[in-house]
Order: C-alpha cells, then sequence, then structure tokens
C-alpha cells in the first residue's frame, strides 16, 4: 500500500504537471481557500467521509444482504443496479450498470479501471486516490498476486484471481467471502466486516473478533 502510494508520488513527478482538470480543481481550491470562502481542512475531512465512511457503507449494506439472501445474490450478479434501487433506493451517477462478482473458494476478483478511474460511486462513494494511479492501473493487471499482497492480501497459488476492467458502461462490485464463525450475525453486523478495500478486492472481508 505504501510502496504503491510512493509509487503514485513518483508518476506525479514524473508527468511534471497535473492533468488540466486537477490543476483547475486546484486552482479553484486555491482561490476559495485566499477569499476566505472555504476551509481546506473541512474539505479534506468532506472528502474522507465520501472515501472512507458514508459511500462505502451502501456498499456493504448490498454485501451483507448477498450473504443472507442467496436469491438477492443471485439478482445482483446479473443486475445489481437495478435491484439495490428497488430494494435499498441506492441510485445515481456513476450507477448506471454495476454488476456484482462473487469470490469463491476458486476464484478472488479484483476490480481495477485501466483507462481512467470509472468506479461504482453509487456503493462505494469516491474512489480512493491509489485507484486513480497508473501503477496501480497498469499492475493489478500485470501481476495482481503481488500487487494484492501489498495490500497485505495473500491469495494462495491455487486461487485464480479475475481482474475486472471497470468503463463508463459497467462497473463492478466485489462480494467478499463471507467470514467463517458468522453464521448467527444479523445482516446490520455482518456489514461491518466489509471494508471498501473489500469491494473493489484488495482486501478481504474482516474476521469476526474472537
Ligand atoms: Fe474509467
Amino acid at each position: 500500500m505504501a510502496e504503491l502510494e510512493n509509487m503514485h508520488d513518483n508518476e506525479i513527478k514524473k508527468s511534471h504537471l497535473p492533468s488540466d482538470l486537477d490543476l483547475r480543481v486546484k486552482t479553484l481550491e486555491t482561490l476559495l481557500t485566499e477569499k476566505g470562502l472555504i476551509d481546506p481542512e473541512t474539505l479534506d475531512a468532506l472528502v474522507d467521509t465520501y472515501e472512507n465512511k458514508i459511500g462505502p457503507r451502501n456498499g456493504a449494506k448490498v454485501v451483507a444482504r448477498a450473504w443472507v439472501d442467496e436469491t438477492f445474490k443471485l439478482l445482483i450478479k446479473e443486475n445489481c443496479s437495478k435491484v439495490i434501487k428497488e430494494e435499498f433506493g441506492f441510485k445515481g451517477r456513476q450507477g448506471e450498470h454495476i454488476i456484482a462478482v462473487e469470490n469463491t473458494p476458486k476464484i478472488h476478483n479484483v476490480v481495477v479501471c485501466t483507462l481512467c478511474s470509472c468506479y461504482p460511486w453509487t456503493v462505494l462513494g469516491l474512489p480512493p486516490t491509489w485507484y486513480k494511479s497508473a501503477p496501480y492501473r497498469a499492475r493489478i493487471v500485470q501481476e495482481p498476486r503481488s500487487v494484492l499482497a501489498e495490500f497485505g492480501t495473500i491469495i494462495p497459488k491455487e486461487k485464480e484471481i479475475r481482474v475486472w476492467d471497470s468503463t463508463s458502461e459497467l462497473r463492478y462490485l466485489v462480494i467478499p467471502q463471507r467470514p467463517l464463525g458468522t453464521d448467527d450475525w444479523t445482516e446490520d453486523k455482518l456489514a461491518s466486516l466489509v471494508s471498501r478495500n473489500a469491494m473493489i478486492g484488495v482486501s478481504l472481508a474482516e474476521e469476526p473478533p474472537l
């Protein structure tokens, strides 16, 4: 993870200048800050909230439902967007066509957008910086096992890793494997084990505390 972030930093240094859009956003932020109209710390807190707190909680609810309801799980593997709109009212930009891909004892799924940063906002909120970085986008396709190991996720050799490339037409939500020892858990409690990274596929669901 730290390695990935370093690579991301190097990539930025290499490309000399931020992209036109990044530059415009940064300029706007600087201007608004100078005029005292916004507080950068508040802005960071807001971004963090959407990246880590509010956003991915929607996805965690969907995963927890899939763990307890086989029919629901089958339906979201066909058309996740339609089902979660009906069941949870989750809808919005960048969530028009999501399908769920399920981790099994034989298959581990991980998601990327090799072209840019397509991401299922409806269920995961804003994408983390590393997801948009060039090293992640290139390396997860070429050497998924080592990239996952950098996230602390060791996938046994005998397990197949499937890398899903998102597009503006199709995005993916990973259903991690349900941890053992959670048979009598409620959906709410199960959702607490599902992190954003587990739904991108770079982590597994958390183990229940002993
Ligand atoms: Fe993209």
